[in-house]
């Protein structure tokens, strides 16, 4: 996808709000209690809610998304940057794009997206943001990230 398809598509966080629920449902999500894996999802709180027992579990958790207070949007174009063009984008360039004023939470974001970007390439051949699927919605590692940072010199 180019970037300008890219922004077409997905113009604001709503739509990519329904991206990542749709792409969470189609990979399927199984409730934590009591295994059903029929789930409504509730827009007020961006949380699916398991049909059996009510339990919920946020649209982020268990993602790379997880802990991340940046919007989905920021999550998307990032992924789409780094795994669509040929150039390196540099975390601080990439707070620019965004236009976002603190750099901390958007450091994080690329190292997390790196990480996954290197899991999966021991896989896959990476591909395009079409592949944005469960494989790279997964958790990563939260040792490694922190132990990333400890030895960085950021
Ligand atoms: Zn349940």
């Amino acid at each position: 996808m180019e970037l300008r398809e890219f922004f077409e598509k997905y113009p604001d966080e709503e739509t990519c709000i329904e991206e990542f629920k749709n792409k969470r449902l189609e990979s399927g999500l199984d409730c934590k209690k009591c295994e059903h894996n029929q789930h409504t999802f509730r827009r007020t709180d961006l949380k699916f809610q398991c049909k059996k027992c009510g339990t919920r579990i946020g649209l982020r958790s268990g993602t790379v998304m997880e802990n991340s207070n940046l919007p989905f949007r920021h999550w998307m174009i990032c992924i789409e940057l780094m795994t669509l063009s040929k150039r390196k984008f540099s975390a601080l360039q990439i707070q620019y794009l965004l236009g976002h004023k603190r750099y901390e939470p958007i450091w994080l974001m690329v190292q997390k997206i790196h990480l996954v970007m290197r899991t999966r390439d021991e896989k896959y051949r990476l591909k395009a943001y079409t592949d944005f699927d469960s494989e790279f919605l997964k958790e990563i590692e939260k040792n490694s990230i922190l132990q990333k940072r400890n030895n960085s010199s950021i």
